[in-house]
């Protein structure tokens, strides 16, 4: 028989990546759990879920406009169906590598776990540009794509959503792909068009999930959103909801950003702008250096997080927001940062907030309001009834209020503060660890 010992097993190999970084975080937080349960040491429970079930990997062969022929690589990473199907988005981006979705996939399997819902983990994509690509190039990269993700997929298998680059027009096409592949109409891909079985409020989601996740953590300290100062980062899907919900909450919006820079609204932007702004970014996929509106000023390479703050929401891509950058905003006075996107905090950064008392939202517990509501759309499918707005508005309310509380309740200590990054890791590794016991090896 295995010894149990409470030491953290050691990560797989994969030094200095993206997946490493995201391990050690875990793992960790993790020290007091396994040393309370020898048993979970010995079935090696922590290094099981390291090891994804299965990675696919494909070529994806596509036409442009002119002719030419292209090559793009594709993944599929299976990471655990422990709690129910496979779940997790398609990143289109030239950066993809296989440790890229590795890194994703693990950070999914903890906050698929935190939702309560039935949702296993994966992460998938390309390193397929959509940026000037015409509608009809996208179109075939999907459907070239779809060709080979299909057999690995099914609304009991693995269901797929988007993520950066993958939005509802390539969640469209991917659907559209599948359905002619298969026959079948179902819940196998989520963030759908309304239209073709998308659940209403799915675009919102992952962005209004994240500004609940911060207000509930400035009322436990105390605090509201109300009148707010806010830094966002990016101005994609999640930053573009993430704006709207704080301007609707009463906080002020100072800042959005792309690759190319930072726009700045020192009034903070209007709901006129915000919705100027999803038109621009969603349906011309225009660049924020030619955006211009009174009170609004660019600037070229510049984030946002030298900007005087309250909150900061980092929306765009990991290791976004490094040390220095989070001793420039402590300096500037934040009090809470809640991440939209996955990882966007590199760890000095987390450090540095921790020491300054600042509260820290990690994406696996901030953002999980976007895979939750996808849980939805996959209920809404299996179901053949539409949920209203409300339904889903209400829900998402709850799940986040409930995630919150899980972190709180894993992460606090009598009179000390939240420790949401420990909380989270540990009441999700709780509920994996649970059923892998239940199912045995
Ligand atoms: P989008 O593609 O809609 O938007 C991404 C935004 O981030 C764009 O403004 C983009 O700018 C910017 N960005 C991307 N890469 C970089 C980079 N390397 N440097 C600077 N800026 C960059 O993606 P989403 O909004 O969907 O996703 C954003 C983040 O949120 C990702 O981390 C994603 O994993 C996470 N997330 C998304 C969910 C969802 O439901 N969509 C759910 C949970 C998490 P540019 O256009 O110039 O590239």
């Amino acid at each position: 028989m295995t010894t149990a010992t409470a030491t953290i097993p050691a990560p797989p190999a994969h030094s200095g990546s993206l997946f490493q970084q995201a391990y050690e975080e875990v793992a960790e937080s993790l020290d007091s759990v396994l040393a309370a349960h020898p048993a979970w040491q010995a079935a090696r429970v922590l290094e099981r879920l390291a090891e994804p079930d299965r990675i696919i990997r494909f070529r994806v062969t596509w036409t442009d406009d002119k002719g030419a022929i292209h090559i793009n690589r594709g993944w599929r990473v299976q990471q655990t169906n422990l709690l129910g199907p496979y779940k997790g988005g398609l990143r289109f981006h030239p950066s993809v590598t296989e440790d890229t979705l590795r890194f994703l996939a693990w950070e999914q399997a903890f906050k698929n776990a935190l939702t309560g819902l039935p949702l296993g983990a994966g992460k998938g994509g390309s390193d397929f540009d959509p940026k000037g690509k015409s509608d009809a190039e996208v179109n075939r990269f999907c459907n070239a794509f779809m060709a080979e993700l299909q057999p690995q997929i099914g609304p009991d298998r693995d269901v797929p959503a988007g993520d950066i680059g993958v939005g509802g027009r390539e969640v469209g096409y991917l659907y559209g792909a599948y359905m002619r592949l298969t026959r079948e109409h179902g819940g196998v891909l989520t963030g759908k068009p309304l239209g073709i079985g998308g659940v209403a409020l799915r675009t919102e989601a992952t962005g209004y999930g994240t500004v609940a996740f911060a207000r509930h953590m400035l009322e436990h300290k105390g605090e509201s959103l109300d009148g707010k100062k806010v830094a966002i980062s990016g101005s994609g899907n999640v930053a573009l909801y993430a704006a709207e919900r704080c301007k609707q909450q009463g906080a002020k919006v100072l800042t959005l950003s792309d690759s190319g820079g930072t726009i700045v609204c020192e009034a903070g932007l209007s709901q006129d702008q915000i919705d100027e702004l999803k038109n621009y970014k969603e349906v011309q996929r225009g660049r924020l250096s030619d955006y211009s509106s009174p009170g609004v000023e660019y600037h070229h390479q510049i984030d946002p997080w030298g900007v005087a703050c309250e909150v900061a929401l980092p929306c765009a891509t990991q290791n976004e927001l490094d040390g220095s950058e989070a001793a420039s905003l402590i300096a500037n006075g934040v009090i809470a940062v809640a991440e939209g996107a996955n990882m966007p905090c590199t760890p000095d950064a987390v450090e540095k907030f921790a020491e300054a008392g600042v509260a820290f939202g990690p994406g696996k517990a901030a953002n999980a309001g976007g895979v939750g509501t996808s849980g939805f759309e996959m209920s809404q499918n299996s179901l053949r009834i539409p949920w209203t707005r409300s339904d889903t508005e209400q829900r998402l309310e709850t799940m986040m209020a409930n995630i919150h509380a899980s972190c709180v309740e894993h992460g606090g200590g009598k009179g000390k503060a939240v420790d949401y990054v420990r909380g989270a890791n540990i009441a999700g590794f709780t509920k994996l660890a649970e059923a892998m016991m239940q199912m045995g090896v």
